[in-house]
């Protein structure tokens, strides 16, 4: 599989290959699964979110972050269940985010190590870099997440 590189690179071309997956647990259910695909060539990351009882989003090829970013995941948990999605992040960069059971507009800025600050109310993000999970585990139950504070 290739793509075209959408600029800078001059004629590189994309030779993708999967890197592998990060599944997403809620209180050790499966609830998502991200897969993690990788240019043989330059290594750029590139991510493709699989949420389970979601119909599969149209695929347009590859989604890039920019140079300055990494692929991210935002979980988004609350009792009744856990939401996550892939998205470009850096230190710094807000996020923004609507929580997909209550419609409740969410900011957050990206700190220096790569996390957001703990906003632990009746709703609980978390951001992890795709890198460092990759065919690992994240698990963002409710339970577990206060568990590990
Ligand atoms: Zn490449
Ligand atoms: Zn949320």
């Amino acid at each position: 599989m290739s793509s075209q590189s959408k600029g800078g690179e001059g004629q590189h071309k994309h030779e993708i290959v999967l890197a592998g997956m990060v599944n997403v647990n809620r209180d050790n259910y499966l609830q998502g699964v991200v897969d993690v695909w990788t240019c043989r060539g330059c290594k750029k990351l590139f991510c493709d979110d699989k949420r389970y009882g979601e119909p599969l989003k149209p695929s347009v090829g590859f989604e890039e972050v920019p140079e300055d970013e990494q692929w991210g995941i935002l979980t988004c948990t609350d009792i009744k269940g856990v939401y996550m999605m892939s998205l470009g992040v850096k230190p710094g960069k807000t996020l923004k985010h609507s929580c997909p059971r209550n419609g409740i507009q969410q900011e957050f800025v990206v700190r220096d190590d790569w996390t957001i600050a703990p906003d632990d109310g009746e709703t609980v993000h978390r951001l992890f870099l795709v890198k460092d999970h990759i065919n690992k585990v994240i698990e963002a139950g409710f339970y577990k997440l206060r568990m590990l504070k």
